[in-house]
């Protein structure tokens, strides 16, 4: 570089401090650089163990860089590259991919699917509207966005669209100016040297001479390099062995080497250093017999080594501001030093890339990617050095241990599928032939003797390394040239003669031989040679489309396939011809047998010439062949010879000849034959076959076919042999054969064989797997090939014969075959598996009964022949054909059983129909006399021979009536009528007058018999419904028996009847429509209870239920729940330890669930059941158990369900009540009156306790205690009865459900006395009722009737035995529950801890009350209960007390908010709510706003009471029996109102309540509305509850689901800095993005490593959580630390398929329907059971640490 350039100094009097000698001309500038580095960078990087990295940056900067960039822009750098950057970004985008980013390429517009887009451009680009595909990527790729190349539209993206960028770009405006270059000019060259140099540096001691400046210190380290064979633990073993470090060193060191590829691990003398890395190498060859890579580096190296990388980040940060910059850099890269042989810089990089740590070729990869890449002109010039070293640098990736997208060979995909780069490189660097010998020179380690491939042992690692330059074939050939040039056809055409060369080792790899007498010891390895065949199937696909682009080149690559192929098959010419005779036709060959002699399955030149052949016949220059290959060249027997023993092999393994080669054959096999495979092996063998039957003598074809299917003797004489074994396995083969020839005959659906197109071989693909069944999008694609930008031209076609049908709620969508193709179907598709075969007979058939017509499936009438393939028919009609199907038919009109099978017949007749239909076919066409193709007189000709004196017409005659044949029956028929058809055709034609009237008559002929057919075939049918009624007849009477033992059938009875039984309910209540339906007061209506009998599902007897009977149970599963929570942020505590659960919050933030699948059993049959379960449990330890059987948890033996105790279950007491009695009392019993009643009966009590204990019950200021009337049993004389007596077996279950509720609800340890008890009992009641009606309210169903049957049963016996449970407690415990509840409700009476107002569910508190309560009419003598009327009263007063309360926090949380524009009404209730806000006021100092209009509040409470009132109608149903108003049958908003108030007993004016009871709720409402914290929430100053709670819903998600993954892309760890691989995960409960199986945000609770998700379940769903993984489209549903399952995404494509792991990548969209199921599974509390019944059927998760998710 020209030192004395002028410009620069100008610079040098400004106010920046740059290096002033850098700006003096008269030095040298790279002298000053290296020796301003030898001083810096040493100091800089000299604490390397445990370097202060933001400290270290900050001296770069100020020490290095910053005078650098003053030098270089001339002005403050920040201010320039500010300027720089707005000047406009390039138009490619060039973004670099990391590992699992999300990638979209688009169908319609990519040119192929390695044209990717980042999720950015993709947002901003039109494809977004197209038919994308989403993936992962690997990492390593790069941004396509504005390579015009890559895209047929939409190259740019909005974002890189010229002038998108805010103001118009004036490219001019930015570029650099010529004295900024110039100093580039300077600058670059030193740079880069010094880069390169220190990247290359091998001396371990020494630096270059003019960097060594001080004196050479003893400090050096030694460094530990990362290799791919050790795995993090080795490392970890040796570093803490060898240097006896702490675990945590350890593990800091091994991920830094893990991300950076080295690492210091000591530093210290050189002998010190030495000795670590020699116990380094020994520790770590003791673990895995390679020692790690060690080296001692000296510290100055060390650190110039690392400056260089630092400088290279910072070239690149310069090139990605400037275009500039860029073409200087790659300038300078690729410069040569003149004379020498030296590479350039940037491909001695490359050469050194295999050497270079990690870190070092990340570095060097995005230099590439910012610079070259980035600019197209010189990433031509790149992509030629690449292709000038492409044989070393595929050879150092081939011995390299990393990862491929750490190799700089990986970039071969971003140059390669260039297309005019591509062809650039063909025609000028000549790739093709220089990939191919790449090929050549690395796989002779796998040739055998005789130069064949062989890959027994071989190492799948680096096997996979080969294919990646087999890729790069792959991607070279991807872009077909539309023009031809003589270089661009030489050099191909060398290329595919060397191409040929690898197919050459291939042509008969492997050899197999057959094993006789002893099994093989060993299954050979196989999957090697078939996974490159699979490798090479696209690009042998791809050669030949090349080639067929052009006739010339056709041509001449036919020639040399051909000989290439003559080649390969001269060894068997060694052995001398015999002579084989049939029917007085001979063939001469050479004896070769495949069950003796070797054989093998891999043939690709055989059938790359067979697919040059199908293209030169299709381009009709096979008129042409002749010039190229000489006829007596050709040889057409040869040619055939090897894939027809292919076929036989097949053939042979079909009939277990081959059984003792063990399973690798049959894996070969169906490899061969699969679709990922057939194209180049199976299909192309098949057109083998149609070129030797089209150019050989027919007979002598099939003579050859005869003899190489070893079936020689099997035709030549009637009874070949009596060993059984040997005849089976001539029927097996005669069947193969016979199939085969219908192929060849019959499948013509191939370009060139016949004149159909692509479309077309695709759609009869598609008819024919939907003739099997109705399939998925994803099915049919993966049947289907795919071609070399990975498509199968599906979509084009599928409407065309197919009809889409939409999923439902679970299941996918599938396509259905349209009628009209139904007439395509050929039984005998070449493409289906033996299975698929007869499951479309059987499809097939049943369709055309289920129509009432014959069940004959002849052949379609198949497309032409192209010329070149039309000799291929001779074969139906030539004698040995003929002498075929007359042996068969004759030996099944013999009756010789053995000898031929129905199969055979059917293939016989399949060939017969094929002949028929090709002869009309050909007579229709032409003139009679034209026609030579005599199949109906061959087929109507005696056999020659006296034995065989019959034609096959006359055979097919007698076949009718062989009646194992009457399944053929109506082939035979068609066949027959076909025979019928020609006849007439040949009249005909010869009199055509005559044969008009004939034939008309033969066609009323044929109709008579039609008739005839028709009406035994109508009879047929009616006796088959006959014997089908009696068979469901029997049937229904085995019913009865089979409903309990088959618990599917159980479950829709059960349901059936559960509605019956509503229907009755309605009956039996229509009968009694003069009972009143009120549940509560004097006006109480009638328990409706019938008697139960139940079946226990264990041991099928029936019992009632009665009280005092033993006790039956429900299986039930009680789980924490968050379902409900209002306030997701509360901190849930973990252990209930302290927690006194007798008040619920209002936000309900967890509630205990009881949820039951209506499951009865006796106690005693469970309890054996559960016994058994854990003995069994207790004999097989090992095995790994789904449910904790510690714990209570069970499988319910009839329906699987995951639970985890019992509900007893306990009668209803039928109460009845004499209204007028009733009526009566309520003279006397005022609410005042009960009140005073119920005060002084506690203070009684507290009297009474105040004797032998301490009192801890409230003192009672109460006027109403000194009222004489009342003393403390008057409580008593409203009524009383004898408690309920519970047989020994109730109690002890009641006992045993309360026990589990208070576990599980509390997460404590079981204990049977704790006060808690009763309390949680109460709270898992309230708090169900509470699930419930909010479940009934989202899905808008009725209140009533429409709880589905597990509902209702599980519900009616969980209230009843909340009813029951007190009678198993303390009464002393139960009263002092109940008086601290009633603390919130009584006026003038409060204890001490009695919560405000605002902090109480009131529905929990009504349950609480109204179940405690007969606890005060507890004596100590007498076990007494309220009478039937007493409690009317205590319900009616207990709910009237709760609702006023409840009133009252409806109109407290919501005074502060201002009404809704409204026109305002003056109802009554408007009117009574103004008037209860007066008085309101007047106890709230004024803090309440007396303004709020009456109507608004009214609105409010009418709204906010509904859920309450809802819930406490269903509480007291299930309580008390009385019927509901049919209103709450129905959904009907206003009606239902009006209903719940006379159910329940309320005012429909809710504020008359307070009226009526004004004298009494006076000092109530006082007491409320003083409490502090009502008062606070009045002034604004804290926010209560809201009424009616919101419902929660799981969260909103996007339609479309790349919205989510550009979410997920934005995502960044909380914890972790780093750039590394994350698993976002969102919490569908509450949103919440995590990131999941990750350490860095794993938390340890109660002493356990949790993973993010299971930690945050605990919290957002007290355990049980519902994630949606976001990158691989899955749901996860988790409970607790050890379970969980995955769940398909409710994201569907147009297909209506899910896509889990996003493997296929289409579009996908969000299915509501799913959604809400989704939801549905949440509230309705079945996570758990989800999540058992799928570890039940998918075992697969068993090993998976869900802990740690
Ligand atoms: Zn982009
Ligand atoms: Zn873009
Ligand atoms: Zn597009
Ligand atoms: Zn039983
Ligand atoms: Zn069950
Ligand atoms: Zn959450
Ligand atoms: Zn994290």
């Amino acid at each position: 570089m020209a030192d004395g350039a002028d410009g620069g100094p100008g610079v040098a009097g400004g106010r920046l401090p740059a290096h002033p000698q850098w700006c003096d001309e008269r030095f040298n500038f790279q002298a000053m650089f290296l020796k301003c580095l030898a001083k810096h960078v040493p100091n800089i990087y000299s604490a390397e163990m445990d370097p202060l990295l933001e400290k270290q940056e900050e001296m770069v900067q100020a020490a290095i860089l910053y005078p650098l960039e003053c030098y270089l822009f001339g002005e403050d750098p920040d201010t320039f590259l500010k300027k720089l950057q707005q000047g406009g970004t390039s138009q490619l985008c060039g973004k670099v991919f990391k590992g699992g980013e999300t990638t979209y390429s688009c169908r319609d517009c990519a040119v192929d699917p390695t044209c990717v887009l980042c999720m950015d451009c993709f947002q901003n680009s039109i494809h977004k509207n197209h038919r994308y595909k989403m993936h992962s990527s690997t990492g390593g790729g790069f941004c396509d966005c504005g390579d015009t190349e890559a895209w047929k539209a939409g190259p740019l993206c909005t974002k890189h669209e010229p002038g998108a960028s805010g103001s118009a770009k004036e490219n001019s405006e930015w570029q650099l100016n010529e004295e900024i270059l110039e100093r580039s000019r300077r600058v670059f060259p030193s740079v880069i040297k010094y880069i390169v140099d220190m990247l290359i540096w091998e001396e371990a001691k020494e630096l270059p001479l003019e960097l060594t400046i001080r004196e050479k210190v003893d400090s050096y380290y030694c460094v530990l390099f990362n290799d791919e064979h050790h795995s993090y633990d080795h490392v970890i073993y040796s570093l803490q062995r060898a240097l006896g470090c702490e675990l945590g060193e350890a593990q800091l060191h091994t991920t830094a080497i893990d991300k950076e590829g080295r690492r210091a691990v000591k530093a210290g003398h050189y002998a010190s250093c030495q000795e670590a890395k020699e116990e380094i190498k020994r520790h770590s060859e003791n673990v895995s017999q390679r020692p790690l890579h060690v080296e001692v580096l000296h510290a100055d190296v060390m650190a110039h080594q690392k400056f260089a990388l630092r400088l290279g980040s910072w070239l690149n940060k310069l090139m990605s501001y400037s275009s500039d910059f860029r073409q200087i850099f790659c300038q300078i890269s690729l410069k040569e030093e003149a004379g020498s042989e030296k590479p350039c810089f940037i491909s001695k990089l490359m050469l050194w890339d295999a050497k270079l740590h990690k870190g070092a070729r990340k570095v060097l990869h995005e230099l590439i990617f910012s610079s070259f890449f980035m600019e197209m002109e010189y990433k031509k010039l790149f992509a030629v050095e690449f292709v000038k070293y492409y044989k070393t640098l595929q050879k150092e990736y081939i011995s390299d241990d990393h990862d491929r997208v750490l190799s700089v060979t990986a970039l071969s995909v971003q140059m390669f599928t260039v297309p005019t780069l591509a062809r650039h490189l063909i025609e000028e660097q000549n790739v093709i032939t220089t990939i191919t010998e790449t090929l050549l020179e690395v796989l002779p380690e796998y040739l055998d003797k005789n130069d064949k491939f062989n890959f027994q042992g071989y190492s799948q690692d680096k096997l996979n390394r080969v294919y990646a330059v087999i890729y790069d074939l792959r991607y070279v050939l991807v872009s077909k040239p539309a023009l031809w040039t003589d270089r661009l056809r030489e050099q191909f055409l060398e290329g595919f003669v060397s191409f040929l060369r690898i197919l050459t080792c291939m042509q008969g790899m492997e050899e197999i031989k057959r094993q006789i007498g002893q099994h093989i010891e060993v299954d050979p390895d196989w999957e090697a040679a078939i996974a490159i065949q699979m490798q090479l199937k696209n690009i042998l696909l791809m050669f030949q489309e090349w080639c067929a682009s052009d006739e010339e080149l056709l041509l001449r690559a036919y020639r040399e396939c051909h000989k290439a192929v003559m080649r390969c098959s001269t060894n068997s010419r060694s052995r001398d011809k015999t002579v084989f005779h049939l029917c007085g036709h001979t063939l001469e060959s050479r004896p070769y047998r495949v069950s003796a002699d070797p054989v093998s399955i891999h043939l690709p030149l055989s059938r790359t010439l067979a697919g040059l052949h199908v293209r030169l016949s299709k381009i009709g220059a096979i008129s042409r062949l002749h010039e190229f290959v000489s006829p007596e060249e050709f040889q057409v027997e040869l040619l055939i010879e090897y894939p027809l023993r292919c076929l036989v092999l097949v053939a042979q393994v079909a009939a277990e000849m081959w059984r003792r080669n063990g399973l690798s054959l049959i894996s070969q096999v169906f490899y061969y034959q699969d679709v990922k495979c057939r194209e180049e092996m199976y299909d192309k063998d098949i057109i083998m076959l149609q070129m030797g039957a089209s150019l050989m003598d027919p007979n002598q074809f099939l003579l050859l076919m005869i003899q190489r299917y070893e079936l020689a003797d099997a035709f030549k004489k009637i009874k070949p042999t009596k060993d059984q074994d040997l005849i089976k396995q001539y029927n097996v083969l005669i069947e193969e054969m016979l199939q085969i020839l219908i192929y060849v005959v019959g499948e013509r659906y191939v370009p060139g064989v016949s004149n159909v197109t692509k479309e077309d071989v695709i759609m009869r693909e598609i008819i024919h797997l939907l003739c099997i069944e109705p399939m998925a999008h994803s099915a049919i694609a993966k049947s289907l090939p795919e071609n070399e930008n990975n498509e199968t031209g599906l979509e084009n076609v599928i409407d065309k014969v197919a009809t889409f049908k939409k999923p439902g709620v679970s299941g996918h969508g599938v396509y259905e075959l349209k009628d009209e193709c139904l007439k395509e179907f050929n039984i005998f598709f070449y493409h289906y598996t033996k299975t698929q075969h007869s499951k479309a007979e059987h499809t097939q058939k049943k369709r055309r009964k289920q129509e009432n017509r014959d069940e004959a499936l002849p052949p379609p009438p198949p497309p032409d022949f192209s010329p070149a393939f039309s000799n291929v028919v001779r074969i139906l009609n030539c004698d040995i054909m003929m002498h075929i199907l007359r042996t068969i038919l004759q030996r099944a009109v013999e009756l010789e059983t053995h000898l031929w099978t129905e199969a055979m017949i059917q293939m016989a007749l399949h060939l017969l129909s094929l002949g028929l239909l090709e002869e009309k076919q050909q007579l229709q066409k032409s003139l009679e006399e034209e026609v030579t193709f005599d199949f109906y007189h061959k087929a109507t000709r005696m056999g020659s021979s006296a034995l065989n004196a019959v034609s096959v017409l006359m055979l097919l005659e007698k076949l009718k009536r062989v009646p194992q044949l009457e399944a053929q029956k109506d082939t035979v028929s068609w066949i027959l009528q076909m025979f019928e058809t020609v006849k007439r055709l040949r009249e005909k034609s010869s009199l055509t007058t005559v044969a008009a009237t004939s034939g008309s008559e033969a066609i009323k002929g044929d109709e008579s018999t039609q008739d005839k057919e028709k009406a035994e075939r109508k009879r047929k049918a009616e006796a088959a419904r006959l014997h089908r009624q009696k068979i469901m007849a029997q049937m229904s009477a085995l019913q009865r028996n089979f409903i309990e033992t088959h618990k599917l059938l159980y479950e829709n009875t059960l349901e059936a009847q559960g509605k019956e039984d509503t229907i009755m309910e309605d009956e039996s209540m229509s009968s009694a429509i003069d009972y009143s339906r009120i549940a509560l007061g004097p006006k109480r209506g009638p328990s409706v209870s019938e008697k139960e009998v139940l079946t226990c599902i264990l041991c099928q007897e029936e019992q009632e239920v009665k009280l005092e009977s033993a006790a039956m149970v429900l299986s039930a599963c009680v789980q924490k729940s968050t379902a409900l929570t209002q306030n997701r942020s509360r901190i849930l505590e973990l252990s209930g330890d302290t927690l006194d659960p007798l008040f619920m919050h209002p936000d309900l933030p967890c509630g205990t669930h009881t949820g039951s699948c209506g499951h009865v059993m006796h106690a005693v049959c469970w309890q054996k059941y559960f016994e058994a379960m854990q003995l069994n449990f207790r004999q097989r330890l090992h095995v790994e158990q789904i449910f904790d059987l510690e714990n209570g948890e069970y499988l319910c033996p009839l329906c699987k369900s995951l639970c985890n105790t019992v509900i007893p279950i306990v009668p209803l007491q039928v109460q009845k009540i004499n209204s007028e009695d009733a009526e009566a009392v309520s003279q006397i019993l005022s609410l005042a009156r009960w009140l005073e009643i119920i005060i002084v009966r506690i203070s009684g009590y507290s009297v009474k306790n105040a004797k032998g204990e301490k009192q801890n019950l409230p003192a009672f200021t109460n006027k109403g205690v000194g009222n004489s009337a009342l003393e403390f049993h008057s409580i008593l004389s409203f009524g009383v009865q004898s408690s309920a007596k519970y047989s020994s077996s109730i109690k002890e279950m009641l006992i045993l459900f309360a026990t589990t509720i208070y576990r599980v609800g509390l997460k404590v340890a079981p204990n049977e006395t704790d006060y808690r008890i009763p309390v949680m009992t109460w709270s898992t009641c309230a708090f169900t009722i509470q699930c419930i009606e909010n479940l009934l309210e989202t899905e808008s169903k009725p209140l009533f009737g429409s709880l589905r049957n597990r509902q209702h049963s599980g519900l009616k016996a969980l209230v009843q035995f909340a009813a029951a449970q007190r009678t198993t407690s303390p009464q002393v415990l139960i009263q002092k529950h109940l008086i601290r509840l009633l603390g919130v409700l009584l006026p003038d009476f409060k204890a001490e801890d009695t919560p405000s107002l605002l902090e109480v569910d009131m529905f929990h508190v009504l349950v609480g009350v109204v179940l405690s309560f007969p606890s005060l009419y507890w004596e100590d003598t007498v076990d007494l209960q309220p009478s039937s009327i007493s409690s009317a009263y205590n319900h009616l007063y207990l709910f009237h007390l709760t609702t006023l309360a409840h009133i009252t926090q409806i109109v407290v949380s919501s005074a502060r908010e201002s009404p809704t524009a409204r026109s305002p009404d003056n109802s009554e209730e408007a009117r009574s709510a103004e008037s209860f806000c007066r008085e309101v006021y007047q106890y709230t100092c004024g803090c309440f706003n007396q303004d709020i209009p009456g109507w608004h509040v009214w609105d409010r409470v009418k709204k906010g009471i509904m859920p309450y009132l809802r819930c406490a109608a269903l509480f007291f149903h299930y309580l008390l029996g009385v019927s509901p108003p049919e209103e709450l049958l129905q959904v009907s908003e206003e009606g239902q109102f009006k209903a719940l108030c006379n159910y329940l007993s309320l005012p429909t004016n809710l504020f008359l309540l307070f009226q009526e009871y004004w004298d009494t709720v006076n000092p109530l409402l006082q007491r409320w509305c003083a409490d502090p914290v009502v008062l606070s929430c009045f002034k604004g100053k804290s926010v209560a509850i809201r009424y009616p709670r919101k419902r929660n819903s799981l969260i909103e998600l996007p339609e479309d689901y790349s919205c989510l993954l550009n979410q997920a892309s934005q995502f960044r760890c909380p914890r972790s800095s780093d750039d590394e691989q994350k698993h976002p995960v969102l919490c569908l409960f509450c949103g919440a993005m995590l990131c999941s199986q990750n350490t860095c945000c794993q938390e340890l609770v109660n002493g356990e490593e949790l993973g993010a998700c299971t930690s945050h379940a605990l919290q957002c769903g007290a355990g049980v959580c519902m994630f949606l993984k976001i990158r691989e489209c899955k749901v996860v549903l988790i409970e607790g630390k050890t379970r969980g399952c995955l769940y398909p995404a409710p994201y569907l494509d147009e297909y209506g398929e899910t896509d889990p792991g996003l493997k296929r990548g289409n579009p996908l969209q969000l299915c509501r329907e799913r959604y809400w199921k989704l939801h549905l599974l949440w509230q309705q509390h079945c996570i758990i059971e989800e999540i058992a019944r799928s570890q039940e059927t998918n075992q697969i998760f068993f090993g998976f640490n869900w802990q740690l998710l």
